[in-house]
């Protein structure tokens, strides 16, 4: 899983998150449409196509971490769908761009303790760190909210499930092609489940 804007329902916060770090730097505030067309990861390049300079860069991903940690909810179903795929044997995990502290912020608001199996924060480089982890199973799954996520879920060997509503336009989103795209989160149940019995049946 990818955690912002995937797990986390939480456009608002990093809305309000990102204007207040750039606001610092005399950049104007983004609105919504302005946000979820902008947004892309790696974090650095997006807030240097923000306008922010190379040297204020660092300070404000710091502040942008800072700000991130206030309540925002959980997106419906994650907690019940991910109880359900652990206890159907799954293994589970994030990797994530958000800091540690950023997302432990999260799981001790949203009560979503105990629900993963494996956690990579500050990760700079998802397909690299996917494809270390891509070993953990016979067929992978990652959820994520923007094109960065269904891209480098494919390059790892991922089957690369899309979830709408979260940080990129729905259209930016739909262009990078997903395997599947979630309309309700519980969907990932019958998903993993029948591409399991796909792979199984292909062997
Ligand atoms: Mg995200």
């Amino acid at each position: 899983m990818d955690w912002n804007g995937t797990v986390m329902d939480d456009l608002d916060r990093a809305l309000a998150a990102i204007n207040a770090a750039i606001a610092e730097h005399g950049l104007p505030d983004l609105d919504r449409p302005g946000f979820q067309g902008s947004f892309t990861l790696p974090m650095r390049r997006w807030l240097l196509e923000l306008g922010v300079s190379e040297e204020h860069a660092e300070a404000v991903e710091a502040a942008w971490n800072t700000g991130m940690q206030t309540p925002a909810p959980l997106r419906a179903g994650v907690a019940d769908t991910l109880r359900a795929l652990r206890a159907a044997g799954a293994v589970t995990g994030v990797v994530t761009a958000a800091s540690e502290a950023a997302m432990r912020y999260d799981v001790e608001h949203t009560g979503l303790q105990g629900v993963f199996d494996h956690v990579h924060t500050s990760v700079r480089d998802k397909a690299a760190r996917l494809a270390e982890l891509r070993s953990l199973g016979r067929e992978a799954f990652y959820v994520g909210d923007t094109a960065y996520d269904i891209e480098c879920a494919r390059s790892a060997g991922y089957i690369a499930i899309g979830v709408g509503a979260g940080y990129q336009a729905e259209a930016i989103l739909a262009a990078a092609g997903a395997d599947h795209h979630l309309e309700r989160f519980a969907d990932l149940l019958g998903i993993v489940g029948h591409e399991h019995v796909a792979v199984a049946r292909a062997r």
